[in-house]
Parts: C-alpha cells; sequence; structure tokens
C-alpha cells in the first residue's frame, strides 16, 4: 500500500572502487543506508556480496530500496525475473558512478521519485524524472505521505490522467503535503481530493484519501475479533482504511487471536497498561482524541493521522538464532533478515562480530562465553521492554548453545511481562553438519552427537554414553572434544571408542569450517591422536559401516551407506 510502509534504510551498491566517493556522498544524504561493494573489488564497504545479481535480487525481495552504482540496463536485467511477482516494490535507482546522473526505476507507489529528487540535490544533478503527474504536479498524488493512504488506486489513475488533460481541482479537508505543489486548484473545479476518515465510495470526480486517524482499543482478544472491529468501524461510518492501529491491554499481548486480527485488519498491535476503564487507557495515550465508547471496545478518532510507533508500545521479541559455521552463504535467510530487523545483539563477542556489520541504531552488548545465564536474563530484560532482540549462537542454537539456556531462564521465571515476549528460535547449519557435507556423507546412516566438555555434566556420564553409543555402532560426533582446561579428555574418551571400533575406522576433523583458514582432514581411528584436535575441531567417528574412497582431487570422500547389514 503507497506511503504506509515505514521505509527501510537503502542499500547502495557499488562493484568497483570507483564508485565509492559516489557512494559516500550519498551516504551523507542518508546516514542509515549501508554500502555494499563486490568482495575483492572494494574495499571500505559496509558489506561484502559476491554476486550482484543475487544480492540484488535478494535486498529487492526483502524490500530495501536500492540505489545502484551502476548502467540502468544491469538493474533491470538484473530483477527483471522478480517484476511480475506481486507485493511491495521498494524505490530502485541507478546512477552513474560519477554522481552525474540519478535514473528513477522502480518503486512510483513507493516513493522513488521522492528519493531522486533527494539524491539529485546531493549530488547537484537535475534527477531523470518521467512519471507524467510527477512531473506536472511535483508529486506522486497517488503515493500520499506516511499516514495517509489512498480509497482506491484505480480510480486514482483515471483521477491523475484526467488533472493531465486538462481537469482543474479542489482540495476539500486537510491535505498539508499539497500547500505547495503546483496542483491546478480552483474553486470551481469539478474534480475534488477529499481527505477524510468517513467510509464511502469515492464518486467519479474525486481522489478520496483517508487519513490514518482511527484507534480501535480492546481489553482482550477474541475469535473474529478483525470482522467484529470491521462492523464497528462501518457502524461508526468510519472507513477502514482509517484505521491506524489496534490499541490493547498489555495482559493480552500473547494471545493469538489478537495477532491474527491485526494481520487481517492489516495494522500495527501497540500495547498499554489498563488499569481503569478501556477509555482512560486511550485517554492516557490519545488524549486529543474523540472516543466513541462500546461495550468492549473504544474507537478513538484523533484530529490527526496517528503514528502507531508512538503509541504504547509494541510487543517485545527476543529471537535465539544460529549463524552457522561462518560463512554467510551458510546462514539461512530468516537469520539475515531477524539481524537487520534486531535493535539489540547479545552474544559471546566472537559470534557477534561474526554476525555483523550493524547499523549504528544496532546496540551490541557483548559477553563472555560462559554467561549464558545471565545473557539470556538481560535478553528477557530488553524483550520485555518492547524491544527487537536476537542471541548470537555459532551452527545452531539448540545444539550446546544459547536456546536452551534461553527457555531455562523463562522457565524459572515467573515474570508475565518475560512469558508475554515474542519468543522464537531460528535454526542455522550446525558444525557437525556442515563439517560432514564437506567431507562427504559421514552422517547418512544413525549417529549421536555428544559433547565431551564436563563443565556442566558429571565426565562419569560422558564416558557411559560414549561407551553405549560406541558399542551401538552409532557415527559420533563430537562437540567442545578438548580444551586447554581439559588437556586428557580426548585421550580417555577415545580409549573407550577403541573398545567397540577397529583401528580402521575413518575420522574425520574439521576445523573452523566455513571460516578462514579451515581444515578438513581424514585419518583412521588408530592414526588419531589428541593433538590433532582443539576446541575448533569437531570429531566425526565413522561406524563399523562407514567407508573411505578417493576423490579426483587426491583427498577423500567418507560416506556411512544407508543400509546396515542384518545380523547373521
Ligand atoms: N551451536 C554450535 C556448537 C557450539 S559448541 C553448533 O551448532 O555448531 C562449540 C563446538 O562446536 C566447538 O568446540 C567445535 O567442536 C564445534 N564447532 C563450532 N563451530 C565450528 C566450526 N566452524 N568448525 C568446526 N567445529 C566447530
Amino acid at each position: 500500500m503507497a506511503g504506509l510502509n515505514r521505509q527501510q534504510a537503502p542499500a547502495i551498491v557499488i562493484l568497483g572502487p570507483g564508485s565509492l566517493t559516489t557512494a559516500q556522498r550519498i551516504q551523507l544524504r542518508y546516514p542509515q543506508a549501508t554500502i555494499h561493494g563486490l568482495r575483492g573489488r572494494v574495499e571500505g564497504a559496509d558489506q561484502y556480496y559476491d554476486s550482484f545479481g543475487d544480492s540484488l535480487r535478494a535486498l529487492y525481495q526483502q524490500a530495501v530500496p536500492i540505489i545502484a552504482l551502476c548502467a540502468a540496463g544491469i538493474v533491470i536485467r538484473s530483477l527483471a525475473s522478480l517484476l511480475d511477482e506481486k507485493g511491495a516494490e521498494p524505490p530502485v535507482l541507478a546512477v552513474a558512478e560519477n554522481g552525474s546522473a540519478v535514473v528513477p526505476l522502480l518503486g512510483g507507489l513507493s516513493g522513488v521519485n521522492v528519493m531522486a529528487r533527494e539524491l539529485g540535490e546531493a549530488l547537484g544533478v537535475t534527477a531523470a524524472i518521467t512519471t507524467s503527474g510527477e512531473l506536472r504536479f511535483g508529486t506522486c498524488l497517488l503515493n500520499p505521505p506516511e499516514g495517509y493512504t489512498l480509497a482506491d488506486i484505480e480510480q486514482g489513475k483515471r483521477f491523475v490522467s484526467d488533472l493531465l488533460a486538462g481537469e482543474g481541482v479542489r482540495i476539500e479537508g486537510d491535505a498539508p503535503w499539497l500547500a505547495h505543489v503546483q496542483l491546478p486548484t480552483s474553486d470551481a473545479a469539478r474534480r475534488t481530493i477529499h481527505v477524510g476518515c468517513e467510509a464511502r465510495q469515492a464518486s467519479r470526480d474525486e481522489l478520496l484519501i483517508h487519513p490514518r486517524a482511527v484507534v480501535v482499543a480492546v481489553a482482550a482478544a477474541r475469535a473474529g475479533l478483525a470482522e467484529h472491529v470491521r462492523g464497528a468501524l462501518d457502524a461508526a461510518g468510519i472507513a477502514e482504511r482509517s484505521l491506524a492501529c489496534l490499541l490493547v491491554a498489555e495482559q493480552a499481548m500473547a494471545e493469538p487471536a489478537l495477532h491474527q486480527a491485526a494481520t487481517e485488519l492489516g495494522v500495527e498491535l501497540r500495547f498499554a497498561p489498563l488499569q481503569g476503564t478501556l477509555a482512560s487507557m486511550v485517554a492516557e495515550v490519545l488524549p486529543d482524541a474523540q472516543l466513541i465508547e462500546q461495550p468492549d471496545m473504544v474507537i478513538a478518532r484523533a484530529p490527526q493521522p496517528v503514528d502507531p510507533a508512538r503509541l504504547g508500545r509494541k510487543r517485545g521479541r527476543l529471537a535465539v538464532i544460529g549463524l552457522g559455521p561462518g560463512a554467510a552463504e551458510l546462514m539461512v535467510p530468516a537469520v539475515k533478515a531477524e539481524l537487520s530487523r534486531a535493535q539489540d545483539i547479545l552474544g559471546y563477542e566472537t559470534y557477534v562480530r561474526m554476525a555483523g556489520p550493524f547499523r549504528d541504531d544496532q546496540v551490541q552488548h557483548c559477553t563472555d562465553n560462559r554467561e549464558e545465564m545471565q545473557r539470556a536474563r538481560h535478553a528477557f530484560e530488553l524483550a520485555a521492554q518492547g524491544r527487537s532482540v536476537v542471541v548470537v549462537s555459532s551452527g545452531d542454537p539448540g545444539v550446546f548453545a544459547m536456546a536452551a539456556a534461553v527457555l531455562e531462564a523463562l522457565h524459572a521465571s515467573s515474570d508475565p511481562a518475560w512469558q508475554r515476549v515474542d519468543l522464537q528460535i531460528l535454526p542455522g547449519v550446525s558444525a557437525s553438519l556442515a563439517t560432514a557435507a564437506q567431507a562427504g556423507a559421514p552422517l547418512g546412516h544413525d549417529f549421536c552427537i555428544m559433547s565431551l566438555s564436563d563443565n556442566l555434566k558429571p565426565w562419569s556420564i560422558i564416558e557411559k554414553r560414549l561407551d553405549l553409543a560406541a558399542q551401538a555402532d552409532l557415527v559420533l560426533a563430537f562437540y567442545n572434544p578438548i580444551s586447554k582446561s581439559r588437556p586428557h579428555q580426548l585421550g580417555k574418551a577415545l580409549e573407550v571408542v577403541r573398545w567397540h571400533r577397529s583401528g580402521q575406522t575413518p575420522v574425520v576433523l574439521g576445523r573452523d569450517i566455513g571460516r578462514p583458514g579451515q581444515t578438513l582432514r581424514v585419518v583412521t581411528l588408530a592414526e588419531l591422536t589428541p593433538e590433532m584436535v582443539d576446541m575448533r575441531t569437531m570429531v566425526l567417528i565413522g561406524s563399523s559401516t562407514t567407508c573411505t574412497f578417493d576423490r579426483a582431487d587426491g583427498s577423500q570422500w567418507v560416506y556411512t551407506p544407508r543400509w546396515y547389514p542384518e545380523a547373521p
């Protein structure tokens, strides 16, 4: 919908070092923007990509405004396959490498021409605007500013054609953004731009624009809430499109029916404490609104559009995410999206650094690796205030990492504000899987994942599990195989495994997989010594059926077949 979405920070995409100066000038105009540079070609960018096309398409699909410093044709070709897709179209602009031309390409209804003008001003050139209405009137009538929405886009297009054909126009209602544009206004005009909250069909001769000035407040969720709200607005003669948000009592924050209603109505949910009546809750946050009180809801009509972001607060979100082993391309897209929406990022410093770079408005809270419970509690405290918080783990957050710590903290807490946080666990590629994929398919049959660290469990249980897992002929994946504080345990663990496995059993050692300087080694169980392993190593020990064979590059494939021989 035009002008509704709070726009994300633009991405300035450059291909070579020659564009960096122009990119930096653009960044002065849009300080939140990030410069994306081609890896290996550009230095001094904020982020790096490997494939121009893939990265442009990903940005487009995430509705990120794109300023590409290259030929317009390259941008068009890269995005062509996506243009038929429905959904929000972000502004896309091509800017000449030396800043001498600004060409708005896509996103007419999301403000591309406004951006083109701003960029033109910043670079001292005239933007290549080609939209007729925009050229004639100096504004896109179909894209009213934030807080206003068009009743009917198709009718709007006809209306603008009429004005271009020479019709005059009258403005009814409050349209502050049109005060300084060159519209052919006249009091005798047949065409009108009408700004108001009332529900009615736009007539043939008018452009109907609704200010989002209405808030509906409820104390609790119920089935069919969206329909109920629609009915109440209709009975009050208010257009649904004037609805800015739902304001709900904090106590109901986690109720699914509420979130479903907000999605159906296409509006945000905001929350406030309910102490007295619903009307007093609304009056507290919207003092100058006119209230229509009903038995189970209050409709509040403000004199101006309401910015939901300033009303009460949103539901906090806590996402425990897995970065994967390290390489950016092994991070799942949901995790990338979560990182870009995060306001606070918590984690062990190495992983927070791996998850970056972050924008200036994102707060990083780096802590020591061992302070897991404290970090989990801190994350809930922030999220309970309504913030979007991310806790980072390497690999998968549920494998010897933060997800269980976060759940443990929640389980132990009786704070209702913690319970209401929108808690999400987003998976990642765990080190055992990333290592296995590089070696072939050593985990192709039943396997067992163990941490050899006795920080949080007695060594005796480790030995017992090792003994039983090895006896069961499971492939073994060892996390935390060794550390400076427990140098001798891996040797003891291998002793137990050797009771049940032959010396010829293949062993895969993956060190820093997916990170710079990664190494992969295949040895036999007889050859394996603790010196080959450190705390950044993943150890995969084969079962009796795991086998190896030569690869064309001289190294070896390792796999465990899917079948298992019948017992004799
Ligand atoms: N949550 C993580 C595991 C944390 S435990 C995951 O799912 O991958 C830490 C152990 O994981 C390390 O001691 C090491 O054994 C292993 N590990 C983590 N990242 C690794 C990598 N990139 N390469 C090899 N092993 C890794």
